[in-house]
């Protein structure tokens, strides 16, 4: 059994920063205290950013009645849509500069909590959105945020980044200004989710948590909750999908995502999301999908480098470990994460997505040269992503 203090961290020999939200309130029925935390920034102008998302009309309509309840008169804006392109967070951060917000608030899922981070930002910062893609580009804070999530996996509402699609790349506007001031948590909201949209984001959440403790730029508090993230999702990942009523599962894996995105957010992602963000645009495959179809593969490729690091992972997902060695530890980490994939309904091959075996080599260069990660435990050249990605379209896994 390996230990946390007996793991060797390279992150230490470094100065690392920890960025979190100055706020964060979870639980069931915290929606309720919206007004609350928005005076408490002392806005009274919201600007309210999300989709029309016929599941979610009514959750907009109580935040609305909150707060006009208070006295405040909030702006909906419902333009948000998944996986948001440049252009519409150019046209949102038009209508947030003309309309004199001093508070955004996202609601919905990654897409919409990252739209809301461009509205808030726009407010201070009157470039095009395109030029802040990239890191550390901001140069302002901007209005007031409050982000509050209605899916369980992406973790947008405690992190530094906005993803937007950029043609059929996925690109970021990554700063510490855009951090949400409050990340407002009601597990509650997320009861609507289908079961499939429930496992592909809880997929997501399990994948940021499980490269996090993969990267070298994982610390000993990143470990920590990218650790009980993992656990939560273990735990509770199967249960959300099976009965989306169940509160107290919907709980655990709307704290497994928060947990991720603070992990992640510092510790930072290696191979898994790389691959996710390069064939799933491609076939249009949702984020959190691509992100389950690619993570016990991404686990069997670390294996011989890390293999310590993966038997954390297979404690943390409560199997039994004794008297096994780190390696097949680490393998039984892997097979429990393939089972859970599989038991949550989602493909492990991307031959079932249409994907010819002949596009991986492409598939391969694009990855190794647009999201290269330094602090991958394995270099990834275009040979090594080739060969995961023609294990992932076979489908054959694993160690
Ligand atoms: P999403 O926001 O893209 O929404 C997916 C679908 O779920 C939409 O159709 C939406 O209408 C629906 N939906 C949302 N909440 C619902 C609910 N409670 N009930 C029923 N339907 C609901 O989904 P997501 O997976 O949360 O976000 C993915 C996006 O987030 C991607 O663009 C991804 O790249 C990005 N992302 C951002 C970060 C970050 O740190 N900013 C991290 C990971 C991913």
């Amino acid at each position: 059994m390996v230990r946390l203090a007996d793991i060797a961290y390279p992150s230490l020999r470094q100065i690392t920063a920890f960025l979190s939200p100055r706020r964060i309130v979870f639980g069931i029925d915290s929606r309720k205290d919206l007004a609350k935390e928005i005076r408490r920034l002392e806005g009274s102008r919201p600007l309210i950013v999300t989709y029309a998302e016929p599941k979610l009309i009514s959750t907009v309509e109580e935040i609305v009645k909150i707060l006009r309840s208070d006295g405040m008169d909030p702006i909906v804006y419902d333009q948000a849509e998944p996986e948001p392109r440049i252009e519409v967070a150019e046209n949102l951060a038009t209508y947030a500069r003309n309309g004199s917000f001093d508070v955004v608030i996202g609601i919905g899922g990654g897409s919409a909590m990252d739209l809301a981070k461009i509205a808030s930002m726009s407010v201070t910062n009157p470039k095009p959105v395109r030029d802040y893609l990239g890191v550390d580009l901001v140069p302002k804070k901007g209005s007031s945020l409050v982000c509050i999530p209605t899916t369980a996996g992406t973790g947008s509402e405690v992190t530094m980044f906005s993803v937007l699609s950029v043609g059929k790349k996925k690109m970021d506007v990554a700063s510490p200004h855009i951090i949400p001031d409050v990340a407002l948590i009601d597990p509650f909201l997320t009861a609507t989710m289908p079961p499939q949209l429930t496992a592909g984001t809880g997929m997501d959440a399990l994948s940021q948590a499980i490269e996090t403790v993969t990267s070298l730029a994982a610390t000993p508090l990143t470990d920590c909750l990218a650790l009980t993230a993992i656990q939560l999702a273990a735990k509770w990942l199967r249960a959300a999908c099976a009965d989306g009523s169940n509160l107290e599962a919907r709980s655990g894996m709307a704290l497994a995502a928060t947990l991720s995105g603070l992990a992640f957010g510092s510790g930072k992602l290696t191979l898994g999301h790389s691959l996710a963000q390069t064939f799933g645009p491609a076939r249009k495959i949702s984020h959190g999908l691509s992100c389950g179809i690619a993570l016990p593969y991404v686990m069997d490729f670390y294996l011989p480098v890390i293999p310590e690091r993966l038997s954390l992972i297979a404690e943390a997902m409560m199997v039994e470990t004794r008297g096994l060695s780190v390696s097949e530890a680490g393998k039984v980490a892997i097979h429990t994460v393939t089972k859970l994939v599989e038991d949550v309904g989602i493909p492990l091959s991307l031959k079932e997505f249409g994907f010819a075996k002949g596009e991986m080599s492409e598939l391969a260069e694009i990855c190794a040269r647009e999201w290269p990660r330094p602090n991958s435990p394995r270099e990834l050249t275009d040979q090594a992503v080739r060969e995961v990605l023609e294990k992932m379209w076979e489908g054959r896994i694993l160690a």
